[in-house]
């Protein structure tokens, strides 16, 4: 009997088909360049302590509601949480005229919340257009393309000098983006290049979404994680949030890396009304559940529960901000570990760049052949695009991949 079905193979995604092919290798120096997830310098998975220590106090509470159905918008007690660490609210008076702008429902971590985000605009607001940094997190294309909302990209990139096209992208948004477009930014730590914008570029950014009347998307996955500081990797956010009230915005948040919980799934979204159009925020809310009640009923418990015990606890936020730091400043004395090989090398280009970008990621400027080179012959798995991950180099293994680059690249 045929199929009823017409379906046309996709690409698998790339991601997690390297992942798979690294834990298949037998290689005994393999290195797993790859998937954005933080590794000890054992190359070991790490719990968090502090996530380890809420755990245990959560298994010695006597909690009959902890399996049971939360709302549709989440578990209630952590959206404000969620608000809080996103925005910088600290509970002194006078906030609750900004908190009344933002309405926040809990997601399926962050690629969830960018998913409801998308499809709630695509419903509500029907953008002419999203406009997508150049390159950009893979999975925004899917997620926007699956809205049905029409994709564009802004440069964002510039290859020659492996640094930030701040010029190419705000000539492009200026002339070619019209009133009502979505722009996607990255909020800290941009995946795949790892170059952020300065305060000064922020700034100018937003101005000129005010002034072109776009509608900022803020994806926020790495808070805490790049810098090591929640209010420095929040910086563009909270600016734009604090010095745009006519300007509406979004962030979709996510709980993955700064707290360890990558398959727990934390996330939220928060759509900021502008500061006229606070009446509407709870219409907002209503509809954003009706979109999650279709799809998922509510996000998952165990993971929301943890971040919960953390952030209400200020012994465990004390914990946990060391914890960030201690996973920064590993990935920061990674890149310039990895570095000061290639120039002990003498390989030939430069690597200022590997120094100079932040987060998980370098976009180390490799091109495919020299990667599939890598891959092939030292057994080192990066994307296609240059993107290493840095935090799969170690004490151990970096004078092995600087060798190895060090080959491919002559
Ligand atoms: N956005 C960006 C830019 C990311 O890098 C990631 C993680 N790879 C996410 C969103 C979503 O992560 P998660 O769904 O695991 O929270």
């Amino acid at each position: 009997v045929p199929t009823r079905l017409t379906v046309a193979p996709v690409l698998p995604d790339e991601v997690f088909t390297l992942n798979a092919a690294y834990f298949a290798d037998t290689y005994p120096q393999k290195v797993s360049l790859g998937v954005g997830v933080y590794r000890t310098d054992d190359g070991k998975p790490w719990p968090l302590p502090v996530v380890r220590k809420a755990e245990k106090e959560l298994a010695e509470d006597d909690d009959l509601m902890r399996h049971e159905y939360t709302a549709i918008e989440g578990d209630i007690a952590f959206l404000p949480l969620a608000q809080d660490l996103m925005f910088g609210f600290t509970g002194q008076q006078g906030e609750e005229e900004a908190k009344a702008r933002i309405a926040t429902v809990q997601t399926v971590a962050g690629t969830g919340a960018n998913h409801l985000g998308a499809l709630f605009l695509a419903h509500h607001m029907k953008p002419p257009t999203v406009w997508l940094s150049n390159p950009s997190w893979a999975n925004h294309m899917t997620i926007w393309e699956l809205a049905g909302v029409p994709r564009k990209t802004y440069p964002y990139y510039h290859a020659a000098t492996r640094s930030f096209d701040f010029d190419g992208m705000m000539s492009t948004l200026e002339s070619e983006t019209q009133e009502g477009d979505v722009v996607l930014l990255h909020a800290c730590a941009h995946n795949p290049t790892g170059l952020d914008p300065s305060k000064e570029q922020w700034i100018a950014i937003a101005d000129l979404c005010e002034r072109k009347k776009l509608f900022p998307f803020f994806d926020s996955a790495y808070q805490g994680f790049a810098s090591g500081s929640v209010e420095e990797d929040a910086w563009a956010v909270r600016y734009f949030f604090n010095n745009k009230p006519d300007m509406e915005m979004c962030v979709a948040q996510s709980f993955s890396k700064n707290f360890g919980l990558y398959g727990q799934r934390v996330g939220a979204y928060h759509y900021v009304t502008n500061r006229n159009a606070t009446a509407i925020r709870d219409v907002i809310v209503n509809n954003l559940c009706h979109l999650i009640r279709a799809e998922f009923s509510m996000g998952p418990r165990i993971g929301c529960s943890i971040v919960k015990k953390i952030l209400t606890n200020d012994e465990l936020v004390a914990d946990w901000h060391r914890d960030l730091q201690v996973m920064s400043s590993r990935i920061q004395s990674m890149r310039h570990a990895l570095y000061n090989e290639l120039v002990r090398l003498k390989t030939p280009g430069t690597w200022e760049h590997i120094i100079e970008q932040n987060g998980m990621f370098s976009y180390t400027g490799l091109t495919p052949k020299q990667v599939y080179a890598l891959k092939d012959k030292y057994h080192v798995y990066l994307l296609k695009s240059g993107r290493a991950s840095i935090s799969g180099l170690s004490q151990k293994n970096v004078a092995y991949v600087a060798q190895a680059i060090d080959d491919v690249v002559r």
